[in-house]
This record gives structure tokens, sequence and C-alpha cells, in this order.
């Protein structure tokens, strides 16, 4: 048995399929035999084709028209003369292997097509992409993988998974994911719980350990995984399996029921969503509103940044879904982990301390206001709040707030209708704006603290590492007692305050919120009825006192351990 972090809840098993979604290593190789160079080279075009009219068979088969044509699209450029021409000059007049040949070759016609002026011919990048990267992998061996268009169910094995990824796959063939990186608020993780696919990550070494088509059990409640098990322990984890599928079916019995502990005191539980696609499960769990909305997967899988109307649609369907229930929109909190292509965001030492989020924002003003605007029109078909990520001073609130005023004016302007009472809030994820939140305080509706970055400046311990994954720990004292000052900060001016950090949805951190006084917690919707079901069971009262003896304590394993003793 290996262990890693269980990253999403549930058992699942099958066989695996690694994914090999590396850059390919191509060196600019001297060759001697052309001809066979060429052959090479032609030889992967056939392969490609082959594979790609299979491909969109199946798409049109399983999708209809609209994927199939992502592969007919993907077909003209395979075929395209020019590629092939240049490549095979190249080739021919430089004596390169057709591997490096054709890499250059694609990414002149990149680089050429990303400049262009026109949306139409940008678009067509990642085709030429998508393609660059399946001729390679036939040349070079290794074959790559459709995610979106799978023959079969899997547990997919990979170094890591891209958000954008995650964000394509066909959901429903796949049954778990096994990450080497990532820990539970790595984005890939969140995606996971929010599709419900059981995941376990930062397991090190999982692409090298498994072979392809071993069969494959993991836990991710608990992080294990039990690579080609035996009877004995197939029939214990198909038990599991059951039972925990009586335990969520049981806890469908507090869908309706109000958030409110043994004696009185009401919170709200609401959903952290990536997509409107996610609403069907925020609502089929009983949330009460979302708490977190991040419009950055909007912005993913894209190769141009979405118009007004685009984002309007998106922000207008969840609002209306929702109604009159409230909903935390997030504006674009890009960077990090969660790259934009489109951008050219210079490669940076620290991307998780570079420029993101409302640092590109405030930089990139038309960028925001677009934003801004779309959610503004949405505002009328529900129960908008807008939430700025990132904020690091008061200054840079303030900015953010003024670019709001100035859409606001211009939509005045132009007559454009929109709800002039919208709610305006700021996450609390650095540790500069927790301690001034007093100050922020006086100049937002509400705060919602972004625990999952907020430990790892506090900490400084990348949430990605797994290697230090001990030290990122929701019971670090200095944690806590930011938290206890944001909320008491929040209240004194008379503001709510939420959490949308995964430490929201955790069941040994609830108890310690509810008697610290969180208003609102939003955490993935798979993780709400389990709260409210312990919500119910605890005294508001008694959370008080026992979250005061836990902020006199020292140590995170100190405080661990007394809250594993006491529940
Ligand atoms: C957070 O940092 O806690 C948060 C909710 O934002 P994200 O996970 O998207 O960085
Ligand atoms: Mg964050």
């Amino acid at each position: 048995m290996i262990l890693g972090t269980g990253a999403s809840p549930g058992i699942a098993m099958g066989k695996v399929l690694i994914l090999q979604n590396e850059e390919f290593i191509i060196k600019d190789n001297i060759i001697n035999d052309v001809e066979a160079e060429k052959f090479r080279f032609f030889k992967a075009l056939e392969d490609s084709k082959n594979e790609l009219l299979q491909i969109k068979d199946k798409a049109l088969i399983e999708f209809g028209e609209e994927k199939a044509a992502i592969f007919e699209a993907h077909l003209m450029v395979l075929e395209d003369p020019e590629l092939i021409s240049s490549t095979v000059d190249k080739i021919e007049g430089e004596k390169f292997s057709a591997d490096y040949c054709f890499k250059v070759v694609t990414t002149d016609f990149i680089e050429l097509f990303e400049g262009m002026d026109n949306e139409y011919m940008r678009e067509r990048v990642t085709d030429i992409r998508d393609v660059s990267q399946r001729v390679l992998g036939h040349m070079l061996g290794i074959k790559s993988v459709d995610l979106s268009i799978l023959k079969e169910s899997v547990l997919l094995v990979s170094n890591d998974l891209t958000p954008s990824e995650t964000a394509n796959m066909d959901k429903e063939k796949v049954l778990g994911f096994l990450t080497n990186i990532g820990g539970r608020t790595s984005h890939t993780a969140i995606m996971a719980r929010s599709l419900e696919i059981p995941a376990v990550v930062g397991l090190g070494n999982i692409t090298t350990v498994v072979k392809q088509g071993d069969y494959v059990i993991i836990d991710g409640d608990r992080g294990k995984v039990l690579i080609n098990p035996d009877a004995e322990n197939i029939t214990f984890y198909n038990k599991l399996k059951e039972e925990c599928e009586k335990t969520k079916h049981s806890l469908q019995s507090f869908k309706e029921k109000a958030s409110v502990t043994s004696d009185g005191k009401k919170v709200e539980l609401a959903g952290n969503i990536g997509t409107p696609g996610d609403i069907t499960g925020l609502i089929s769990n009983g949330a009460e509103g979302v708490g977190l909305f991040r419009t950055e997967f909007i912005y993913m899988n894209k190769d141009c940044l979405p118009t007004e109307e685009e984002q309007f649609d998106s922000y207008k369907t969840v609002l209306e879904s929702l109604s009159p229930k409230p909903v935390v929109i997030r504006t674009l909190d890009a960077g990090g982990d969660k790259k934009l292509s489109y951008l050219n965001i210079d490669k940076e030492m620290n991307p998780f301390l570079g420029y993101r989020a409302i640092r590109i924002c405030l930089k990139e003003t038309d960028l925001f206001k677009t934003q801004l605007r779309a959610l503004l029109r949405a505002s009328v078909y529900g129960n908008l709040k807008i939430m700025f990520p990132m904020i690091s001073s008061l200054e840079e609130l303030l900015l953010a707030k003024n670019i709001l005023n100035e859409v606001k004016a211009e939509m005045d302007t132009d007559k454009i209708a929109y709800d002039s009472k919208v709610e305006v809030g700021m996450m609390i994820e650095v540790p500069s704006a927790a301690i001034i939140s007093d100050i922020l305080a006086k100049h937002v509706d509400f705060l919602s603290i972004g625990t999952n970055d907020l430990i790892q400046y506090t900490c400084a311990v990348d949430r990605m590492n797994e290697r230090i994954h001990h030290l990122y720990s929701p019971f670090n004292p200095a944690v806590l007692r930011l938290i206890k000052m944001v909320i008491d900060n929040g209240h004194k001016e008379g503001i709510w305050v939420g959490m949308c950090g995964e430490m929201a949805g955790d069941k040994k951190i609830i108890p310690i919120l509810l008697g610290m006084g969180l208003d609102e917690f939003s955490m993935s919707p798979i993780s709400i009825l389990p709260a409210r079901k312990l919500i119910h069971s605890l005294s508001y009262e008694n959370m008080k006192k026992f979250t005061d003896v836990i902020l006199k304590m020292t140590t995170s394993e100190d405080i661990e351990r007394y809250i594993e003793k006491v529940f």
C-alpha cells in the first residue's frame, strides 16, 4: 500500500492509464539519413491522421457535431501543405532530426498566428499545438491521450494534471486521479472534489511505480493506494465503497435543513464552483449559496480572453439558477498554478508571489473593466456579491473599488441596468491583509478568508509542494490567530465574515471556526452535507469555550491531537 494525500473522498477501483503529459524533450540532433527521417515524419503524419479519424467518429457519436468539429480542424492542420513542405525543406536543407524540424516549424506557425489581429486565426493556435503534440508523440513513440475522449473507464495517473486538463476531461470515464505532486489545496485537487471524483495526490513517484493497465484501488478519504490488490482487499474495499454510498444517502436528510447548531446559532453553508456546470452538484448537495465562483476557469481552455458577452452569460446562468440565494463571484484570479497562455506573462521565479490575481487586473484595466461590466450587467438576475482576490494593502482595495465605480459611472451614462446595492468584498489570503483587516473592513461589505493561500503565505510553505506538505497545517497557531483576528475585526465593523479556503469544509476545523464566530463557510459542494450534519451536533456556547482552549495552545501537533481527542 502507498500513502499520499487524500484530495477528494470516495473509493475508486479500476485499471490505470498513465499520462505522459510532460513536455517532450526534443534535441537538435544532426542526421545522416535524410530519407529515413522524412519517412519517420510521414509515418507520424499518417498514424496521427488515422488516430484523429477514429477519434472524430467517436466524438460525433458520443458528443455530437460540435466536439467532432475540433478534430476536423486538427485534420486540416495535419494536412496543411505549408506545414508539411516547410518541415521537409528543413530536414533536407539543415539535416536535423524530423522531430526537431517539425517542432521548429510548428513553433514558428504558433508565434505567427498568436501575433495576428484576427481572433479566428488566434484560436487556431490550440489546434496547431495539439496536432504538434500528437505528431511528435508518434515520432518519439510516446502515446498522448485525449482526456475528453476516453475509450474505457480508467484511473488517471500522472505527474500532475493542469486545471484545464481536469476541466476538459470526460467525467463519466475518469474513475479517479493519482498524481505525483500537489496537495489538498492544489487546483487539481479542488477540481477533483468539485467533480466528485476520488483522488489521491502528492504520491511522489506513482507514475513510475504503477504500470499501464495495473488494477488499482484508491481511497480518497485516507490517501491510500493499493496496486494489484488481492481478493481479500478487493472484497474489503467493495464493502467500504458500499458503506460510503449508504452514508452519502443518509446525509440527504440534511439537504433542506438550515445550518444551525444544537443551541440555535445559525451559519451559512455555501459552495465553491469553477464553472456554471458545477451548479447541479452545488444544488444537489444542499448549498445555501455560492461562496466562491472561481471565474478564472471561464478564462482557461481558451486562446484569448472571454468576451463580455460570454462572461455575462456564465454569470447570469449562475445568478438565475441560485436566485434569491447569494452568489459571491470573485474577479479574475489568474497566475500561480492557473496560467493563461494568452496573457504572455513572463516565466517567474515565484509565480505564487508574482504577477497574479488583482495585480494583473489593476494593470490590465481593460480586461478588469470588461469583467466588472459583465458582472454588473448580470447583477439584475440574482443576488450578486463581487469579491476581489489577493488584496495585500488598502491602496489595492481602493484602486479596485475605484475601477468598479468608474464602470458603474460608464454604465449610468450608457443607461445600462445594474443592481446598485451589489455588495463588494475582498478575500483575506495574504498575511498583510489579515493584519490590517481592521482597516480594510471599513471599506467593504464582507471579508472572505482564503486559507489555501493564507496558510502558504503565513508559513512560507508552497501549497503545491508535497515534500514540505507536513508544514502546511491548518492547525498552525499562527494561522488560527490570524483567522480569529479577521473574524473579530470584521464583526467590529458590522460586516459578515466568511471563509472559502478548503479549511472551511474540514470536519476537524469546523468546530473551531464555529467557536470563533465565522458567519459563512464555503466549501467544495461534496463537503456541505457532512458539515451540516456536524454543525447540528455541536453547541455554539461549548465551541466558544473549546476555541478559547485551542487558541492558548502552542503547536500544530498539540492542537490537532487535542481536537482528535475531543471529537
Ligand atoms: C484560497 O486561497 O483559499 C482560495 C479560496 O483561493 P484559491 O484556492 O483559488 O487560490
Ligand atoms: Mg487563493
